[in-house]
């Protein structure tokens, strides 16, 4: 499904601009928003993620009002936010497991397979019974995704997923969100060139809270 941006607008209080008006159309499949620190991602992507209220402006997933209909919207949207906290005492399995329980799968075989199945999914089933506190930032990221994978969600939104991995870890984490790709709304928020590059049909680059440039990736590339 189709996410259009309307004339999105956020001050903060210290009388930041964050978004200045933002508008954009994000086609099914993998977008990437590229722009440096400061530009203004986070703050697009916990809007859109429901997470924090805008000044002015609209977002429509498909026929849902993003910004009004925020319990439909949550039950749609995967979120893998910058910087998320991991229990480091509990397993990889035991955590997907409780977030399982909280997205409402109360059926225990049923959550078994799919919580076996996103361990699988990204490469993390045989280190399911290790602690998160031993993760590499790698296996961070990719229990990250397992987690917004939860729910078979339509529209996944991820905030600089690539931050800090080595470049072994990068390829291994583009395979993976290109596979999740194919069949949903992923938006890619991200500083880095070769992620967009790498994994996103269309594009758009942002800076002080405007868009400067959007199309298809291979087309914005060649012209910069
Ligand atoms: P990015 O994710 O592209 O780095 P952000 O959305 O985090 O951009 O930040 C956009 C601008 O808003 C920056 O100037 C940042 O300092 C500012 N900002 C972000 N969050 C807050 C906040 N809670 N209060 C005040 N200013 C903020
Ligand atoms: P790298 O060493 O390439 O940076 P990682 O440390 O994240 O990458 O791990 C590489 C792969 O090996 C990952 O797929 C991870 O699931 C697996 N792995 C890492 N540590 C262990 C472990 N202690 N036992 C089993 N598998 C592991």
């Amino acid at each position: 499904m189709e996410l259009r941006i309307s004339n999105l607008s956020k001050t903060y209080a210290n009388g930041v601009v964050a978004l200045d008006n933002i508008s954009l159309t994000i086609p099914a499949g993998m977008f990437g928003l590229l722009g440096p620190n400061g530009a203004g991602k986070s703050t697009l992507m916990r809007t859109l993620a429901t997470l924090q209220e805008c000044d002015s402006g609209s977002v429509f997933f498909g026929e849902y009002d993003v910004l009004d209909e925020k319990d439909e919207i949550r039950r749609l949207l995967g979120y893998l936010p910058q910087d998320f906290g991991l229990y480091p005492k509990v397993t990889a399995y035991e955590l997907l497991d409780h977030f399982a329980v909280l997205k409402g799968l109360s059926n225990r075989a049923r959550r078994r397979e799919v919580v076996d199945g996103l361990l699988q999914q990204t490469n993390l089933y045989d280190v399911r019974h290790q602690r998160l506190g031993g993760f590499s930032g790698g296996m961070r990221q990719r229990f990250g995704i397992a987690q917004a994978l939860l729910g078979d969600p339509r529209l996944i939104i991820v905030d600089e997923p690539t931050a800090g991995l080595d470049p072994q870890e990068r390829v291994r984490f583009h395979n993976l969100l290109s596979d999740i790709g194919d069949d949903r709304t992923v938006l890619l928020s991200t500083h880095i060139v070769s992620d967009v590059a790498d994994l996103c049909a269309n594009m758009a680059i942002i800076n002080h809270g405007h868009v400067l440039l959007c199309g298809p990736t291979q087309q914005l590339i060649d012209e910069v």
